[in-house]
């Protein structure tokens, strides 16, 4: 049972009615959102939407314009960052070029005057938490930058904060390294039990890392809710475009059977869509569909919806195949083939006149 689902649970951050202006300039407004103990939560959403001021306000270097922010119960609005249990790692993780990996780690806990035999412990155990035993003596020029990432997230753990933020915390890193840190990051955020809020603007490593992603637009929460709600059931044509990749298509609905159809294109059969959205008869609409719930096939087949194309653009993956696919009226729609066997690699090619389809349960029907 999850705590976002249970009435009672108490949440360990909570913002309420939480507004932050530079000058005339709203950057959040009026937010109010509850992160929960024990969460990787991500906050997602495109350049200037206010993810960083929201990690800002938390870590204490912003103070709301309007509204409260309570941690574990008290209002911290006012706590000076070095007197809140949070800390944050920064996207160029600010390691002490000078000091060791065992000292940079070591820096907070000797600050506080811990004692020796305390800062020795801990720092051997994060050591071992984020494999960095072996790099102890080193200076950060001397590690790669993956090893500098887990120094910076040591260092932030160290001090057993009860939340930790980052930001943008696998930015400087590629791809192939980016996926396997991201796996680290939750086995360490699992091992310690330290509530994580994480920034970004990549929406798959949000959808990885995260118990629950908050979509973000220009200051607003347009959605918050786990990884799979988010994709499968966005509540707004913003958040399914956002999010993965989709085809959408405007069109008319009509009330149906379980749901709509939607009237869209002249000499078009109308989109069966399943939805137990409330649109007035006539409303303009948009249906969003995922190019792995679209099937292609050289001949016509027996579905909801069954749409004549031709191939024109082919996106190989290797693993899978993304094919967009020309409708009459112009109109493109991307299906995506697993490429399972070895024969059926690349079934279809350029110029193949290609019928597609997909069930009605598999479109979103999303308000205008
Ligand atoms: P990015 O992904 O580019 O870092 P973000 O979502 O983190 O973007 P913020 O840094 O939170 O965005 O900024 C939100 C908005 O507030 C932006 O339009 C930014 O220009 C504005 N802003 C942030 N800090 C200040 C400031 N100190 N003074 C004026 N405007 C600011």
């Amino acid at each position: 049972f999850a705590p976002w689902d249970d009435p009672d649970a108490t949440p360990l951050i909570e913002f309420r009615g939480v507004t932050k202006r530079f000058g005339d300039f709203t950057a959040i407004d009026d937010l109010t959102l509850d992160i929960y103990a024990k969460e990787f939560f991500a906050l997602l959403g495109p350049s200037g939407c206010g993810k960083t001021t929201m990690m800002r306000m938390l870590a204490g270097f912003e103070t709301p314009t309007e509204g409260s922010i309570h941690l574990s119960g008290q209002d911290i609005g006012r706590v000076p960052p070095n007197r809140r249990a949070v800390n944050m790692m920064f996207q160029n993780y600010a390691l002490f070029p000078h000091l060791s990996v065992w000292e940079n780690i070591a820096f907070g806990l000797k600050r506080e005057g811990r004692e020796k035999g305390e800062i020795d412990e801990r720092v051997t155990e994060m050591l071992r938490l984020t494999r960095l035993e072996k790099f102890a003596r080193r200076k950060p020029h001397q590690i790669s930058g993956g090893q500098r990432q887990r120094v910076a997230l040591a260092r932030s753990l160290a001090k057993a904060p009860k939340l930790l933020l980052l930001d943008e915390p696998l930015g400087a890193l590629d791809k192939k390294l980016r996926e396997e840190t991201q796996f680290e990051l939750m086995d360490i955020q699992e091992k310690t039990g330290t509530t994580f809020v994480i920034v970004t603007h990549d929406q798959e490593e949000a959808m990885t890392v995260a118990s629950r992603v908050a979509v973000m637009d220009e200051g607003r929460i347009v959605q918050v809710a786990t990884p799979p709600v988010i994709y499968e059931q966005p509540a707004s044509l913003y958040v399914a475009d956002f999010i993965g990749d989709v085809t959408i298509i405007e069109g008319t609905a009509r009330r149906a059977e379980g749901g709509y159809t939607v009237e869209w294109a002249e000499g078009q059969p109308p989109l069966r869509v399943r939805s137990g959205l409330d649109l007035a008869e006539g409303a303009r609409c948009h249906v969003a569909i995922r190019p792995e719930k679209v099937e292609i096939h050289r001949n016509r087949v027996e579905d909801d919806n069954v749409l004549k194309g031709t191939v024109i653009d082919i996106g190989y993956l290797g693993n899978l195949s993304t094919y967009h696919v020309r409708l009459a009226d112009g109109r493109v729609v991307k299906a995506q083939n697993f490429n399972t066997e070895r024969d059926t690699r690349q079934p279809f090619t350029w110029e193949d006149e290609v019928w597609i389809n997909w069930t009605a349960g598999c479109g979103v029907l999303l308000e205008r």
